[in-house]
């Protein structure tokens, strides 16, 4: 999607703050955090939203939620945080390419 603005981010097009990327997926710090700690993680393929996913998307999505404790970690986060998938506009979704938020304070 040449005009979505997560897959700009994904070709190095529009500037992010990246905290984990491999082959599949993208973390990035959201430009406006509701907390200490906010990253973005995203597929790099662009999917609209999770109403969107198909089967085929199994193991993509189990990687998301797999990585996301991991990273969180790297950030702060070992001892908790939160996480939200705005689904459709009824959803509150504003970036329409697929993004797990995470958010957390990290205890000192
Ligand atoms: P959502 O409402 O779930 O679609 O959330 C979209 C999120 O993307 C919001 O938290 C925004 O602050 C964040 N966002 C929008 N533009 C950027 C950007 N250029 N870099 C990082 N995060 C962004
Ligand atoms: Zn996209």
């Amino acid at each position: 999607m040449s005009d979505c603005l997560f897959c700009k981010i994904v070709r190095g097009e529009i500037p992010a703050k990246i905290v984990y990327q491999d082959d599949d997926v993208l973390a990035f710090n959201d430009i406006r955090p509701a907390a200490p700690v906010h990253f973005l993680l995203i597929p790099k393929r662009h999917i609209e939203s999770l109403l969107t996913t198909t089967e085929q998307d199994q193991a993509l999505l189990g990687k998301m939620l797999a990585l996301a404790p991991s990273i969180a970690r790297e950030q702060g986060l070992g001892e908790g945080f939160k996480t939200a998938i705005n689904t459709g506009l009824a959803g509150g979704q504003e970036v329409f390419h697929l993004h797990l938020h995470v958010l957390g304070t990290p205890q000192g």
